[in-house]
């Protein structure tokens, strides 16, 4: 058998052997893999003792290893470097893999095991991390049927096999409609307005596609700087309105309808499983705990942050009618919010630029990373990789212990699916008393360097470089026995804080000066700007924060209700922005026909836990802020308790064990300033 997918990686660090691997070994190893991980399982089932913690839950635990490892290469291919073929295999592998996992979790005698351990859990003297890793896995039976008769585990089958499915082919059509579209510009005054490098880089493109002006695309480098910038208004309305349309078209990728498939077929499985509704199921697992919990979170914000919302708004209107603008539109809004930052600050990202390099700023975060976490990155070049623009570095702690394999990949091409993300391809995890170290990964679409500069950074792919590398942090820290508990495997509205808190360096001088210096000689960010920095960390945030809530009530709308007399997914998405609706509405677009996050990704009845933790992590980054920025103490406690803890046990706890207090959300008003 000459599948590299199959045999241990001989590879440096175990790394996945990219090189090796070609699209045609993925399907056999999917299957042999299964095959393998169901005989692991068979023999946990058919063992004659009696049921331990040790012959059940935890030869569990340690069980299906290569075929986790297959998963996470492929997926991980699939997310930034996919193509046709690659799609073609997760859609027939999908199917097989949830047939698997149904399998398991349908398994009466395997759950059957499961609970006679679950029944006896005070008198097995368990660790704290033991008993998390008994009770998580048992209500994971019982969340996925296992109390269920046989005709409803059949139904509960079906239901889970046509989720994957849709959600699957929601995501391509998606990255299909991005990939599918093309402005074309060939009047040069067209471009004023717009930044030199985004010139060069959609020069580039037309020249790459053999055609005569400029290109511009739905990638976020190439659409951003058009609808931040372009002084053509007509130009940015075109590119908006389409970016807006992905999935909302009269074509063969058109989302309506598997929305629609998605939310009743989510409502049927949490009824068939005795919850009220998707959004129960979900929050049932959640330090938020019920849907009532997160409206009245939401609704709490809202009101506190919509007059100053509403203000801003009229600001910004008020502003834009000076340029002759009669109603303030979508397409409008990140141009004139550009352009009233640089009245009042005269700091536009095209300024900031220059001072944040690209190699610079990740430098910066790995010095921050030694300073409070005595962790060390050494770029190496003796690792797999599955394209030319990822890096490697192998990271250790101040004795040289091994402690994570680090990939980055920061710039966009086609086959990259749209955002920023971290990821791994190996868990962090203690085994026959050997701690394996995890593999881990950011993946970014960052603007390229171009022939004349190299990559510089927005202040807010800064702040994303940030988050990505604060949820890495997680990863790369994690320090627990059970690989289902580790690193970022924690409860949803737990999982931002250490990749949000991170972000809130990036505003302070003391770490600015780390970074923060011109890329042609060196000076740094000048003191003034860093002031504004800090004040721009709270400009308009009235109005994001009325973004974000309405992302998070639109969710709660899509997954806290019985969806069977939903009709039409443009009507409901309107009724569920009424109360955080400050533009008027766009015929031809609609959010939730391409809101991923929800209906690719993991966040159903979870959007709003990006402002949980926001919450979190200004009451955390405040207690930075007191004790100071670098504080070792601080940091320790934070590692302690937080970073390397990962799900072991209940982030409430973790977290009152770091602050010495539970969290209020005083931090976030005064730092938003909407107070
Ligand atoms: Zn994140």
């Amino acid at each position: 058998m000459n599948n590299p997918l199959l045999q241990s990686f001989d590879t440096n660090y175990g790394a996945a052997p990219f090189s090796k691997i070609n699209n045609t070994h993925f399907k056999p190893a999917f299957e042999k893999a299964i095959a393998l991980a169901k005989s692991e399982i068979d023999d946990i089932v058919s063992n004659p003792a009696s049921p331990t913690f040790e012959n059940t839950i935890e030869a569990m635990e340690f069980s299906g290893k290569i075929l986790d490892r297959i998963s996470s290469i492929f997926f991980n291919l699939n997310s930034a470097e996919t193509n046709d073929e690659i799609q073609k295999i997760a859609q027939e592998v999908s199917p097989l893999l949830s047939e698997f996992s149904n399998d398991i979790r349908l398994n009466l005698e395997l759950f059957k095991k499961i609970k006679t351990v679950y029944l006896q859990r005070e008198h097995l003297n368990l660790t704290d991390e033991q008993r998390m890793v008994l009770e998580k896995k048992y209500i994971g039976f019982t969340r996925n049927g296992a109390n269920l008769n046989n005709k409803e585990k059949e139904t509960l089958r079906k239901i889970d096999t046509e989720l994957s499915k849709a959600s699957l082919k929601f995501g391509e059509n998606v990255l299909a409609e991005t990939n599918a579209y093309q402005l074309i510009i060939t009047e040069e005054k067209k471009l004023e307005g717009i930044p030199a490098t985004a010139i060069e880089a959609a020069k580039d493109l037309a020249k790459n596609n053999n055609i005569e002006g400029w290109i511009f695309t739905l990638d976020y480098p190439s659409y951003i700087p058009v609808v931040t910038y372009a002084t053509d208004r007509e130009l940015r309305k075109e590119i908006a309105i389409s970016a807006g349309k992905k999935g909302f078209q009269k074509n063969e990728f058109n989302n309506e309808a598997i929305v629609l498939q998605i939310v009743n077929l989510r409502h049927k499985r949490a009824q068939l499983l005795g919850y009220k509704s998707h959004a129960n199921f979900v929050l049932e697992e959640r330090m938020s705990e019920t849907p009532e919990n997160v409206l009245s979170f939401l609704n709490d914000l809202l009101e506190k942050a919509k007059p100053t919302a509403l203000k801003q708004f009229k600001e910004l209107q008020e502003f834009a009618h000076k340029d002759g603008i009669e109603t303030l539109e979508k397409w409008d809004s990140a141009y004139y919010s550009e352009k009233l930052k640089k009245e009042l600050f005269n700091l536009d990202d095209e300024v900031l630029k220059p001072y944040f390099q690209l190699d610079n700023v990740v430098a910066g975060v790995f010095s921050i990373a030694q300073k409070l976490y005595d962790l060390n990155f050494e770029e190496i070049f003796d690792v797999d990789i599955y394209h030319k623009d990822v890096k490697t570095y192998r990271v250790t702690d101040n004795n040289n212990n091994e402690i994570a394999l680090f990939y980055t990949d920061f710039f966009p091409r086609k086959g990259k699916r749209n955002g920023a993300w971290m990821t791994s391809y190996k868990n962090q995890y203690i085994n026959n008393g050997v701690n394996s170290r995890p593999h881990v990964s950011i993946v970014c679409n960052f603007s390229k360097p171009t022939e004349s500069t190299p990559a510089l950074l927005t202040f807010n792919e800064v702040t994303t470089l940030f988050h990505e590398f604060g949820h890495a942090l997680h990863g790369m820290l994690a320090n627990t026995t059970y690989p289902s508990l580790s690193g970022t495997s924690v409860q949803w509205d737990f999982v931002e804080l250490p990749s949000q808190v991170l972000e809130n360096w990036c505003f302070e001088k003391e770490a600015l000066t780390l970074f923060a210096k011109h890329y042609k000689d060196d000076s740094p960010l000048p003191m003034e700007y860093i002031d504004k920095i800090k004040e721009l960390g709270s400009f308009l945030e009235g109005l994001q924060t009325l973004r974000q809530l309405s992302f998070g009530m639109l969710d709660m709308e899509w997954h806290g209700k019985d969806p069977a007399n939903i009709k039409d997914v443009k009507s409901f998405e309107l009724n569920a922005f009424k109360n955080t609706q400050l533009f008027s509405d766009t015929p031809e677009n609609c959010m939730s026909t391409a809101f991923s996050h929800i209906f690719q990704g993991g966040y159903s009845a979870g959007y709003y836990s990006y402002k949980w933790a926001e919450v979190l992590d200004a009451d955390a980054f405040a207690f930075f802020k007191e004790t100071g920025i670098f504080n070792k103490e601080t940091a320790t406690l934070f590692k302690n308790n937080v970073l390397s803890k990962g799900g072991t046990v209940k982030p409430m706890d973790l977290y009152t064990a770091f602050r010495g207090q539970k969290p209020t959300n005083d931090a976030l008003l005064k730092r938003a300033n909407l107070t």
